[in-house]
């Protein structure tokens, strides 16, 4: 396995293998690996086959974290990660600098006056309005603008992203089609602890009493699951119930609970089978997200 830092040197490697004709799948991550993001490693390796290569990145993007959010205190452990990664047969991790990916941009303020900082961004204007979009206003202009570098840097065949994330999946999809990427992107589904809470880098936050809480909120998709199995029902009530059900929890405070389209993201009226349920709870500072569909 090969580590690679520099912008330039992951590029002329991606150009050396496009030249050959071999497959690149790619899965960008944060780092702080688990089971998950190890699932999506291994739904790259089917696509791209043995004859293949897989790139994981590991960066944790700044542009992504708004200033009051958990930037510095991310979860990091590179020689884990690699080890990970490593047994998982990758071919490249590419691990660059903040230096490298956004020349000239420090103490995470747009620089301005300087001709050679960093100053483009990619912005898509729908589906990041809501939910997500509308907690964490510039998180989604950070992800698209890192997936879009990430993907001139690797230039992937095939990119895959969690269902974890849905409405980040969704616009990374659009994004591609919008942008015309030549990548085909790919979701695999939400990789789970015994008990059935997502796996995600955040749950290191968790106190015991937290952590044994913070089922609630697969506890939650089954609840609501359960509810639209036979009829459907309006979205207010749902959410009303959902609300109560959640506040049992004594350290759980909910965020916001949405029922929504699986490809617009609109919200909808009433909540059937099929339908796209997400929410956020925040558990003390860390905030946990989880998705399904009904
Ligand atoms: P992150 O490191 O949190 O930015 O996640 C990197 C990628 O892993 C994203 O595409 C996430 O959606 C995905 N991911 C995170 N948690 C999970 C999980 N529990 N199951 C499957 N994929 C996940």
């Amino acid at each position: 396995m090969r580590i690679i830092s520099t912008v330039a040197a992951m590029q002329a490697q991606a150009r050396r293998w496009q030249r050959a004709g071999v497959k690149i799948g790619f899965v960008p991550t944060m780092g702080y690996l688990h089971a998950g993001h190890l699932s999506l490693v291994r739904a790259a390796r089917q696509r791209v086959g043995k004859t293949g290569v897989v790139v994981v990145s590991i960066y944790v993007n700044p542009t992504q974290f708004a200033p009051t959010e958990d930037l510095a205190k991310y979860p990091r452990d590179l020689k884990r990660d690699l080890k990970m990664c490593r047994a998982e047969g990758v071919d490249v991790v590419f691990t660059p600098s903040d230096g490298e990916m956004y020349p000239g941009r420090q103490n995470r303020q747009p620089a301005t006056g300087n001709r050679q900082s960093f100053s483009t961004y990619v912005v898509e204007e729908n589906l990041g309005r809501v939910m997500e979009g509308a907690a964490r206003p510039t998180h989604f202009r950070g992800v698209t603008t890192v997936v879009a570098k990430l993907f001139n840097i690797v230039l992937p065949d095939v990119s895959v992203f969690g269902q974890k994330d849905f409405q980040q999946a969704a616009i990374i999809r659009r994004m591609a089609v919008d942008l015309n990427f030549p990548v085909e992107i790919i979701v695999a589904p939400t990789h789970r602890e015994p008990d059935g809470l997502a796996m995600s880098s955040r749950n290191k936050y968790l106190d015991a009493e937290q952590r044994a809480q913070a089922v609630i909120l697969f506890h939650a998709l089954q609840a609501a699951k359960q509810a639209v199995t036979k009829k459907s029902v309006a979205a207010a009530r749902l959410k009303k119930d959902l609300q109560t059900f959640i506040t049992a929890a004594p350290v759980a405070r909910l965020d916001y609970v949405e029922f929504f389209d699986p490809e617009t993201l609109l919200p909808v009226a009433q909540v059937k089978r099929g339908t796209q349920m997400a929410l956020a709870v925040y558990f003390g500072k860390t905030r946990l997200i989880d998705n399904a569909k009904l």
